[in-house]
This record gives C-alpha cells, structure tokens and sequence, in this order.
C-alpha cells in the first residue's frame, strides 16, 4: 500500500519537508539535494535483507543480487578516486572513522590532527568523542599571525613540531570548516619523514576529489575515509578507502564484525547509483561550479565588508567573520535572521573567537546544494545581496520580509528535481 493512504500523517510530513526544501536556499555546506534516481535506489526492496559479511561470504542465503550491487559500487568507487580496496559499507562518516581507528590503534595512541576550533571534526579527538576518549590526539593548527599572506592555511611547520615531538603512528588530515584546498603530497613527505600513516578524511570535498576540482587523495594517503552525501551528492552514509591490501583487510573486519552489524544494503544500492552519476562528465562540470559559486559568494561578500576565514576559498565553503560588519551580532543571531528569511546556514566558530561554540562570530556558508538546483556566478551574486540585506538588518521585520521576498523569487526560479 502507498504511503499516502497507509500512513497519511508521516506522508503529509515529507510533503511539509519537500515544500520547505524547495522555499528554501540550503546553503549548509555540508549537505545536498540527491538526485532522484539516488532516492528510488534507497526506497527499494534493497531495505528487506540481512547481508552481513561481504560479496561471496555472506552469513545469509539469498544474497546474490546484494552481492551485485555492493561488487558494482566498490568497483565504481575505486574508478572515481583511482584506489584499489574499498568498504562501502558504513554507516555514516562518523562510523567510517571509527572503523579505521579500530583498525588502526590500541587505546591510548597518539594521532597527529588538527585542533578542533580550527576546522576539525569530532571524530578527530574531541574530548567529548570516543576517538578523544580512548585515543590520544596530538594537536596541530592553522597560520594564526594574520599580518601573514598565508593567514588562516594550513600550517605546516606545526604538523612537522607535532611529528617531531610526539611520534605518532598516524596523520590525519580533511577538515569541516577548511576552506583551502588540502596539499595531500605535502602531508605525505611529512608523514614519510616519520614514518606515519596518513588519513585523508574527504567527507566535505569527496565530490570535489572526484570532479576534479580538488587534488585527489591518492596516491599520496595511506587511508581515505568519506560521507557520501556531502559534495558526493548520494545517500547518507560513509566509505573506507586504501591502495593497501593488508589495511583494507583489517577495515573490513574494523567494519564487520567489528563495529557494525548488518549492512544498510538499499543504502550500498543508492551509493552505487551516485558513484555512477559522480563517473559523469556532467559531475565535472557540477563541481567546477560548486567552486566557481563559492569563489563568487566569497568576492561579493568581502567587497561588503566581511571578513573570511584565510580571506576567501578554494573549495564549497567559506566561513565569514561577522565582527568588522556588526561588532554584536553573534552567528547564532545571524543563522536566526537567515532561517527567518529562508536562508539555511550554521553558526560556526571564526579565527580568534571571542564568543563560545554557543554563540560564535561566524556563519559557515557553502554552495554545493544551490549549485545542484542550478544557480550559477551571477545567481550566487543576488544570494550575497540577500545575505548582506538579512545581516545588516538589526532584525527589523520590514527588512527581514524583503530579504525573504527576494529569497522567494530565487526560489521559483530554481525548483528542485
Ligand atoms: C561530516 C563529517 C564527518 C561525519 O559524517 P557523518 O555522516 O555525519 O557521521 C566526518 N568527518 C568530517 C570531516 C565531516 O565533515
């Protein structure tokens, strides 16, 4: 029975959700619109098996069609980053990560990553996350000095101090809130230099990596780990990469038995339908333009006044730094107004924060879902207009109501598939 009539409550909720999106600019940068084909895939009859263990040694019968498609989606993954192993089992990101550390330490190793006010993510070592609790993360940062033409990148010498002094087995590097591009070939003379592993985690610029608007991870890092839809564009889930035959083999057992039970096969199915959309050379063109609106959202809102994270992006995102515009308005406020007037955005911390991770001096904005609804540089410029409207305006109603009038028109310029 459809859902309409077997469940009309849950099914009037999704048809809430779709009007939202489609009134909406989603501008988190974290996420995106999957395309269609992706969400049939993951509504499918996929979702009725028990396929634990993998392609030819599942613990189940009847898994001949399971074992297809998770066969297809390794082996279209592995094209798009030129890798050879691959676990597109995961659940998430954060399950991914967790796998690898599993796999990878004792409890209570050292891991060299940056620190998390800087643009990392909890599965990086935060206090509050098992990979803090049960692991040891040494901490490197980025270029703080701002007088620095590099102010706000990647600071190398304190990757080298952290190698140097602490010894760890492992680098990791792949940031939610970086927006440079990542030199892996540098972190990997680093790493070589002590004789490290080196993780790249792509969850936000996968999509990136695999259009070619980014520099791939391989084959500079040892291990890859990623979410799928993020810039990737596909279901929500998470990846294990490695060119590595003896660390594939023990992600594999990290993942299962190891930390999860059953794999979400219409999940694994919907993956391999993005992985087949991302092999496209419309992907190309799709993530040259994510960049290209970034770099066009950045241009326009520093001529207005506000001050971004290393001065503007190579990559989706930017982080702006709302002080130099309006010395009270924190990003809480901020995301609020741009919520009112129909702009979805987080609040993130800045460089050289004053406020706490409650409140914060910034907003994270990112272009990856505009840019699949179709907008392009000059769309992307009245975007920054209506950004720059919301945010100057004090929170007055009449001005709010215009900035989402001009949201609106935006809009219905561009529905969604
Ligand atoms: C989003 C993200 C993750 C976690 O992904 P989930 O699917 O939310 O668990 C991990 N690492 C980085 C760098 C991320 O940005």
């Amino acid at each position: 029975m459809k859902l309409e009539s077997s469940d009309p409550v849950v099914a009037q909720i999704i048809a809430k959700e779709r009007v939202r999106q489609q009134n909406t600019l989603e501008m988190i940068a974290s996420e995106n619109h999957a395309s269609e084909a992706v969400m049939e895939a993951q509504g499918s009859v996929m979702t009725n098996k028990y396929a634990e263990g993998y392609p030819g040694r599942r613990y189940y019968s009847g898994c001949e069609h399971y074992d297809e498609v998770e066969n297809l989606a390794i082996k279209r993954l592995c094209e798009l980053f030129g890798c050879k192993y691959a676990n597109v089992q995961p659940h998430s990101g954060a399950n991914a990560n967790f796998a690898v550390q599993f796999a990878l330490f004792n409890p209570g190793d050292k891991f060299a990553a940056i620190e998390l006010s800087n643009g990392g993510h909890l599965t990086h070592g935060s206090a509050v996350n098992v990979s803090g609790k049960w692991l040891t993360p040494v901490t490197y940062r980025l270029v703080q000095d701002e007088s620095r033409s590099d102010w706000g990148y990647l600071d190398f010498d304190s990757v080298e101090a952290v190698m140097k002094e602490h010894r760890p087995k492992v680098i990791m590097c792949g940031y939610s809130a970086y927006p440079r591009e990542i030199d892996f070939k540098k972190f990997r003379e680093i790493a070589d230099r002590y004789n490290a592993i080196l993780w790249a985690d792509i969850a936000h610029i996968a999509g990136l990596c695999a259009g070619g608007a980014h520099m791939n991870p391989f084959p500079h890092c040892h291990v890859v780990t990623s979410t799928t839809h993020k810039t990737l564009r596909g279901p929500r889930g998470g990846i294990i990469m490695t060119d590595d035959e003896e660390l594939s083999k023990a992600f594999n057992k990290a993942v299962f038995p190891g930390s999860q039970g059953g794999p979400l096969m219409h999940v694994i199915a919907a993956k391999a339908v993005a992985f087949g959309e991302a092999l496209r050379p419309e992907f190309k063109t799709y993530s040259a333009q994510v960049v290209r609106n970034a770099k066009r959202l950045a241009s326009e809102l520093s001529g207005k006044g506000y001050k971004l994270a290393s001065r503007g992006t190579d990559n989706h995102l930017i982080l702006i730094d709302l002080r130099p515009v309006d010395a009270d308005l924190t990003g809480k406020t901020a995301a609020l107004w741009l919520e009112q007037v129909g702009i979805i955005a987080n609040m993130n911390t800045v460089p050289n924060e004053s406020r706490s991770p409650m409140q914060t001096s910034g907003v994270r904005l990112g272009t990856p879902a505009l840019t699949t609804r179709g907008l392009l540089e000059s769309d992307i410029a009245e975007v920054a207009g209506i950004i720059d409207m919301t945010l100057r305006s004090k929170g007055e109603a009449t001005k709010l109501a215009e900035a989402g009038q001009r949201v609106r028109a935006v809009c219905e310029r561009f529905p969604m598939h």
